[in-house]
């Protein structure tokens, strides 16, 4: 049989995580994501792993984003020695992102410490430093994608395109089993059809199991170019009243095609002439990284690029690197676009530029991405009148344009038709979405293709067994196999091994949850097999 355990990523959008060990004991992670999105999410970055870090051979990365990665440096600082097996371009986009997270988690120390003091509390301690960062990326090995290989015994893998971000993958494992081997599929976060800049999601065709993301899998995105036309009147609305238009924005993809648009609409003669600003240190290290990594480009962005211009850039964009840049778009009067992180307002400059406009009326707001419970940018595309920002509360004048059709996530339509792919009608696990998604996708998964669907909960073990066994026919010369002795055979090597566990089981006091889950399970089999 093989475990897999749900540490993450399931019930919630963040903190992708999900264990899995072979019958050979081999232990292995896909994904290893930091939860957000309020103090109950937040708690648990620093409970225990529920594993031993050091136990852990390789850790499968799907993808970037920090609710997939963030949690890396932890796992290093906590004893970590494998590998880390991901795309080139994630690794490289990891370069920049967990040493971000790391300054960010510094910077969040220190400021509760000092909150703390003037309570006469104890220094707070960060979830991990830019030292851990450092030392977490020298486990990373950069793996083209579509190659099979076996990171440890028993296990074999492939990365796919999951047409996400530039580099996110799906992830195939084959595990071997006592009988055969079972393939399971993550699809970790899977992109829509008419994705920019990155190719069309792989289809699979076959899987016992598959772990498929939920986000979205209770809604529709609404066309592209319906939310080309929609970006296009919240930048007319704010530039006519002669305000600013905000796009929060992850620095990773979602930064990269707000400007590859933006450069559509400027080729057209369709943008406003005004100032467009990324002010956000990081996305302007990740535009770079899009920029040198051409190669993993759709033929779409390939052809501008052939056409001889740069898909990130125009005349007037600017990228604010320095804090002074930064307050001085605030400190110019009329209107300019501004992108700047983080996606869900819950850090980052964005907060400044909130707190300078988001009670502006005729400026805009438009929300490009998820938005997860708990967070700033929830509360806001939910209807508040206003929100806390910087402890600060402020009123929501601005007009809000929440855009779904630019989101790096398929929607439930999108999603439907990449299980469709699949011929083996695996057994199906939502998970990577909030409940109400989760059930929307698996209630659709059951009727559309009568699939068996489970949405775990968080902590919970699964036990996938093999589908088929397959057992091989006797060559006919050969005698036939002698069942009675054959299991007469395996009940003294099973007395034995109790008799012996039970020794060993006097002597020390020390016993893990997990011996005894797998003992249970046995127990249950031999019932299976004595009836
Ligand atoms: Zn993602
Ligand atoms: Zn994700």
């Amino acid at each position: 049989m093989v475990r897999v355990t749900c540490l993450g990523g399931v019930g919630t959008v963040t903190g992708s995580c999900y264990l899995v060990e072979s019958v050979q004991g081999k232990k292995v992670l896909v994904d290893c994501g930091l939860f957000q999105g309020g103090k109950p999410l937040d708690d648990r970055n620093r409970q225990d792993w529920g594993f031993e870090p050091k136990e852990i051979g390789t850790l499968f990365l799907t993808h970037a984003h920090i609710d997939h990665s963030g949690k890396i440096p932890k796992l290093v600082k906590d004893g970590f020695q494998g590998q880390i097996i991901t795309s080139p371009p994630t690794a490289e986009l990891c370069g920049i992102m967990l040493l971000d997270a790391a300054h960010i988690q510094e910077m969040d120390a220190e400021w509760q410490t000092r909150k703390s003091r003037r309570q006469a509390g104890r220094e707070v301690e960060p979830l991990y430093t830019t030292k851990d960062a450092e030392a977490a990326l020298t486990y990373l090995r950069p793996l083209e994608r579509d190659q099979i290989i076996e990171p440890e015994p028993g296990i074999k893998a492939r990365l796919r395109n999951a047409g996400h971000i530039l580099g996110s993958s799906i992830l195939e494992l084959w595990i071997e089993e006592n009988q055969g081997s079972i393939k399971v599929v993550f699809s970790g976060d899977l992109g829509k059809k008419d994705q920019l800049i990155v190719r069309d999601p792989h289809e699979v065709f076959d899987a016992d199991y598959l772990f498929i993301e939920s986000t979205y899998g209770d809604r529709l995105h609404r066309t592209f170019e319906a939310s080309k036309a929609e970006l296009l009147e919240a930048i007319e609305y704010a530039v006519s009243h002669k305000e600013k238009i905000l796009i929060p924005a992850f620095a990773v993809e979602r930064t990269q095609e707000i400007l590859y648009i933006l450069g559509e609409f400027q080729r057209d003669g369709r943008l406003p002439d005004i100032p467009i600003f990324v002010d956000s240190p990081l996305a302007i290290k990740a535009t770079r990284i899009f920029r040198k990594n051409k190669k993993y480009y759709d033929k779409e962005a390939m052809a501008i690029v052939d056409q001889g211009y740069d898909p990130f850039a125009m005349p007037n964009l600017r990228f604010t690197e320095t804090t002074e840049q930064s307050i001085a778009i605030n400190k110019a009067s009329g209107s300019a676009i501004v992108i700047a992180g983080n996606g869900m307002c819950t850090a980052g400059r964005i907060k400044h530029h909130l707190k300078h406009n988001l009670w502006r009326d005729g400026a805009s707001l438009v929300i490009v991405g998820f938005q997860a419970q708990g967070t700033t940018g929830r509360r806001i595309v939910d209807g508040a009148k206003q929100v806390k920002i910087f402890g600060e509360n402020v009123a929501v004048k601005a007009k809000v344009f929440t855009i779904g059709g630019f989101s790096a996530h398929a929607d439930q339509g999108d999603l439907l038709e990449w299980v469709g792919h699949f011929e083996s009608k695996p057994r199906v696990f939502l998970v990577h979405g909030e409940s109400k998604a989760s059930e929307a996708l698996g209630k659709k998964l059951r009727e559309m293709y009568g699939m068996e669907v489970h949405i775990p909960k968080w902590k919970e073990r699964l036990i996938l067994k093999p589908k088929e066994i397959i057992i091989e026919e006797p060559a006919e010369a050969e005698a036939p196999p002698d069942f009675q002795a054959a299991m007469l055979n395996t009940i003294i090597d099973l007395e034995n091994e109790l008799k012996a566990l039970k020794k060993r089981l006097k002597a020390q006091d020390m016993v893990k949850e997990e011996s005894v889950d797998r003992l249970r399970y046995v127990y249950e089999e031999l019932k299976q097999v004595s009836s």
